[in-house]
């Protein structure tokens, strides 16, 4: 039996009764004869309520602070989890991200994983421990500070760790039962899906599907890593995330695979941009040196009375006032009337390999929102994906129309959500 690393989401280990629980499912993966690595993340919400709380003390809180504080929150949760372990007659050590060997860049907040040096993880398992590491953090190489890994982080932890430890498996446990069409919040009659390629789950991820985190994805692509999606809450099997099915993995022949959505980005408009070479090129360098990350972009034509255009693009929510201050600290150079800034929209996205062969996939997309009442502000595409921005406000029905006109919805059981409150 070789290595495997498990790993426990918020909603996994809210409360006592939680980490318990999930203490009991660890010590069994061991009695089953594996070595154990576990990667847990805070307790519930307990990132969102501490996040919350640095903001009302600053309301743009400094980048080292806010990771030193958002870093304790696994803290917590990985001693209490090695404590029940203890209690069950097992041996556990936990560590914290730095310990664990977790060797990032320094941009707070995002940081990204450069190295992992695991020896004191496999030294503690030599030594016949599990082994407990806080998702979600690491230091930084050049100034020895401690870094986060961007919202729902410790997925990455745990592919990274799986890597570095050559494990069999990364076991991602949460509150669903596995990768399914669509959030099963919004859609109870999405489907389970026994197994995924990789292509199509980067795809999902990145469209908005937080059960996987988009970096977690590429680093088990890069490293080969399979990963299982299950519940902490069932014992279920859940949904394979790997290049190729094993064994009686089923793939479903479906064009799509699945619908996501996300309602974390915000909509900037540079109203009033000259029309001529440079101009895209100098804002998007502004935006790029305030390290953010951009998603859609559209230009519109510009009316040839004026000679200026509009740019739209779409970012991060919590990106939204630094794109701005950066935007209007460059708008002297750049030359431009105005800025909008708009919060209240929606992105979904269609996702399946099939639609790069099967004609009539945008046409079904478009009209299944457009029978929903669903008006598009945006679009773009890739060869696996089609995605639109509409109002936030109707997301939900938007998800549900297309899910239903793909023909994903089941017959037969409703996903069932175990816990987490979807925050
Ligand atoms: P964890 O706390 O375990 O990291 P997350 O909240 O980050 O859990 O991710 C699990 C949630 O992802 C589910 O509760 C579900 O609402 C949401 N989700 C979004 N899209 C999907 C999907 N396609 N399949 C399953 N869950 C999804
Ligand atoms: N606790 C962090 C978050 O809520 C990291 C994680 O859960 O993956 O984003
Ligand atoms: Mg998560």
């Amino acid at each position: 039996m070789g290595l495997v690393v498990q790993k426990y989401g918020g909603s996994s280990v809210a409360d006592a009764e939680g980490i318990k629980r999930v203490a009991k499912r660890i010590v069994d993966a061991k009695k089953n004869g594996h070595q154990v690595v576990v990667v847990v993340s805070a307790m519930g919400d307990t990132t969102d309520e501490l996040t919350d709380l640095a903001e009302q003390v600053s309301p743009i809180p400094a980048g080292r602070e806010l990771d030193m504080l958002l870093t304790s929150g696994e803290r917590i949760s990985m001693a209490l989890l090695a404590m029940a372990i203890k209690s069950l007659g097992h041996e556990a050590q936990s560590f914290t991200g730095s310990q664990a060997g977790v060797i990032t860049d320094s941009v707070h907040n995002k940081a990204r994983i450069i190295d992992v040096t695991p020896g004191r993880i496999r030294t503690a398992l030599d030594e016949g421990n599990i082994a407990i590491v806080a998702g979600f953090q690491g230091v930084s190489q050049d100034k020895k500070d401690i870094t986060t890994l961007g919202r729902g982080g410790s997925d990455t932890t745990a592919v990274a760790l799986a890597a570095a430890l050559d494990a069999e498996v990364c076991e991602i446990y949460t509150d669903v039962d596995g990768v399914f069409t669509a959030d099963p919040r919004v859609v109870p009659k999405a489907q389970k899906i026994d197994w995924i390629s990789i292509e199509d789950m980067l795809e999902l991820a990145a469209s908005g599907s937080k059960v996987l985190l988009h970096r977690c994805v590429e680093y088990a692509r890069r490293y080969n890593i399979p990963i299982h999606v299950r519940s902490s809450f069932s014992g279920l099997r859940g949904t394979w995330v790997s290049n190729e099915p094993q064994g009686d993995q089923q793939v479903e022949h479906a064009i799509i695979s699945g619908v996501a959505h996300d309602v974390s980005e915000a909509k900037i408009t540079v109203v009033g941009v000259p029309d001529k070479p440079g101009e895209a090129a100098a804002i998007f360098r502004s935006i790029a040196n305030a390290e953010i990350n951009i998603d859609m972009v559209v230009q519109n034509v510009s009316a040839a009375s004026t000679g200026l255009t509009d740019i739209s693009f779409t970012l991060p929510k919590t990106e939204g006032r630094k794109a701005i201050d950066a935007l209007e600290r460059a708008k002297g150079t750049i030359g431009f009337d105005s800025l909008r800034y708009d919060d209240q929209i929606g992105k979904i996205s269609l996702v399946g390999a099939g639609m790069k062969t099967n004609p009539g996939v945008t046409a079904g997309f478009f009209e299944a929102l457009s029978d929903a009442g669903v008006n598009i502000e945006l679009i773009s595409t890739s060869e696996i994906r089609i995605s639109v921005v509409t109002r936030a406000d109707d997301v939900n029905e938007a998800v549900r129309a297309v899910h239903t006109a793909f023909g994903l919805d089941t017959e037969t059981d409703e996903a069932v959500v175990y816990g987490g409150t979807g925050r």
